[in-house]
Order: structure tokens, then C-alpha cells, then sequence
């Protein structure tokens, strides 16, 4: 059965991204702060990256979700009043894009607590979250609920969004699933001792497989949703293609292209179905 699309839409596609700029690197590598090409590198994101994707996306009259660590927010307040002035979406992405692998409760709230109460500073109330480097524990879901979000973009199991319960609390969230292949880190990201294979694919490439991964999901009636870093697919011939990408999905035959937040809202309405998490864990040895 196809996910009901409202006003008979067949499927959906959202442009989101992550303004990680310098924070996911001290937060894999505090003493990286002293390396200033590096720093640089990362901070092309909020200086070049971020001011022409919003001219991007106001060419093709598209509203995209930025998911913005708290770090980023006290260090590039202007970049992220214009993403709100431009009617983009702000959302939770961590204070600084901490690894929350391993993090108890208490743990992970106050990193969740530290990201919210920095988009608060700038008048940011956001609704929707994504773990950096899409990393959850089996809490997560009980702490955004717990804090009012509406949704989470962090796991992988399914093409359409649904609801997720949390272990302890009532309410729930929606869950829009994403996917390693629709990420520009793993086409582009490449910086010496620091991330990436050294391969850095042709954005002619990356066009052409994010553009199946969205017809496949028209045809299907599914959720398209590409993660991109501004610090990466910013760089010219990478935005250039991406604003072809958006142009084809646009032409797609009933496809919406929404914010997350409003595609959130939409399956909050329309979804009763309720998933409980369910870990699975190995045996134990004998
Ligand atoms: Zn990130």
C-alpha cells in the first residue's frame, strides 16, 4: 500500500543540511583547532557554501531543512538568522556533533539540552533533530520526546516515514529515515588526516545516482531525502549540480519536495500504526 501523500501526491523529496562546519572535526579532534587549513576548510561551509545553496534553493523556489549544531549557531549566528530569514527550517543537530555512541541518559541530554538552549539564543524553537554522524542510542527516542520534538532524521529502516514510540515515555515521534547513499560525505568528503577515502567523485556522478535513488523512490511512492554539508556540496560545480538534481525531482510527476518539518507533520496526521523499538541483541556465548 502507498503512504498517503496529501492532495494525491505520489511521493516525497526533501533537501536537508547539516551545517557541521568546524564542530564535527573538534569533536572527533579537540587539538584539530590548532590546524588553520583545516579549520578553513570547514568553515567554507558558513562562509561560501551556505550563502549560495539559499541562492540555489531560492532559484528553484525550494524550502530546505538545516540541521545546525549549537557549536555553529554561538559561532555563526548571522548564517543562521539568514536560514531563517530565507523561511528555511532550523533544526537540532547536537551542540558539538558530539559522538553519541556510549552515552548514557544524562549524557546525551545535556548535549541535547547545550544544542537547544544555543538555537534558543537566536530565537530557534526547532521541532525536528538528527544525530550527528546519524549515530542514536536506544534512549534517544524517549529524550525527544521528553523535550517535545515532533520528529527524528537519523535511522535507516525504511523508505517512508513512520512512528516511533520511545522505550519509557507515552507520546511518540516520526521517524524520516535517511540513507548513506543519499549523503554527499561519502561522494566528496576527502581532507588528509582527517576523513575520507582520497576518492572524490565527478558531481556528474553524484547527479546520476542521486537522480535514479529519487525516480525509484517516485515510482514507489516513497520519501527522497538527500543530506548535504554545505562545506562540501557548496563548492561550485557540486551546487551547480545539485541545483540540476533539484530541478529534476521538481519536474517529477506529483512529487512533493517539502521541509522535513512539514513532511513530519503531514505523516503525524495521517499515520495510527505505532513501532515500539525493538533491539536485538546477540547471543550470549556458551
Ligand atoms: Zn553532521
Amino acid at each position: 500500500m502507498h503512504f498517503p501523500w496529501p492532495d494525491g501526491r505520489r511521493a516525497a523529496a526533501s533537501f536537508t543540511f547539516d551545517v557541521d562546519a568546524e564542530s564535527c572535526v573538534l569533536a572527533h579532534d579537540p587539538t584539530a583547532s590548532s590546524r588553520m587549513s583545516l579549520m578553513s576548510h570547514q568553515a567554507y561551509g558558513p562562509r561560501v557554501g551556505v550563502p549560495r545553496l539559499l541562492r540555489v534553493l531560492r532559484r528553484r523556489g525550494i524550502t530546505a531543512t538545516f540541521f545546525v549544531p549549537g557549536f555553529t549557531a554561538d559561532c555563526y549566528p548571522d548564517t543562521v538568522r539568514r536560514i531563517v530569514d530565507e523561511g528555511h527550517e532550523v533544526a537540532h543537530h547536537g551542540y558539538l556533533h558530539e559522538r553519541m555512541q556510549g552515552l548514557d541518559r544524562k549524557e546525551e541530554a545535556e548535549t541535547l539540552d547545550r544544542g537547544l538552549e544555543a538555537l534558543d539564543r537566536l530565537g530557534v524553537r526547532p521541532t525536528g533533530y538528527r544525530a550527528p554522524w546519524w549515530e542514536t542510542n536506544w534512549h534517544t527516542p524517549d529524550l525527544l520526546i521528553e523535550r517535545g520534538f515532533t520528529y527524528d532524521s537519523s535511522l535507516l529502516d525504511g523508505d517512508v516515514p513512520y512512528r516511533l514510540a520511545g522505550e519509557r515515555s507515552e507520546g511518540s515521534l516520526v521517524e524520516i529515515p535517511v540513507d548513506w547513499g543519499l549523503d554527499d560525505w561519502e561522494q566528496y568528503a576527502f581532507y588528509p588526516g582527517w576523513t575520507g577515502s582520497g576518492v572524490i567523485e565527478s558531481p556528474r556522478k553524484v547527479h546520476e545516482m542521486w537522480l535514479l535513488e529519487a525516480q525509484a523512490h517516485h515510482a514507489e511512492g516513497g520519501c527522497f531525502v538527500l543530506t548535504n554539508h554545505p562545506f562540501l556540496s557548496g563548492r561550485p560545480s557540486r551546487a551547480a549540480a545539485l541545483e540540476r538534481l533539484m530541478e529534476d525531482v521538481q519536474s517529477l510527476d506529483g512529487m512533493w519536495v517539502a521541509p522535513l518539518g512539514e513532511i513530519a507533520a503531514h505523516a503525524a496526521s495521517v499515520l495510527t500504526e505505532i513501532r515500539r523499538p525493538r533491539r536485538i541483541e546477540a547471543l550470549e556465548a556458551s
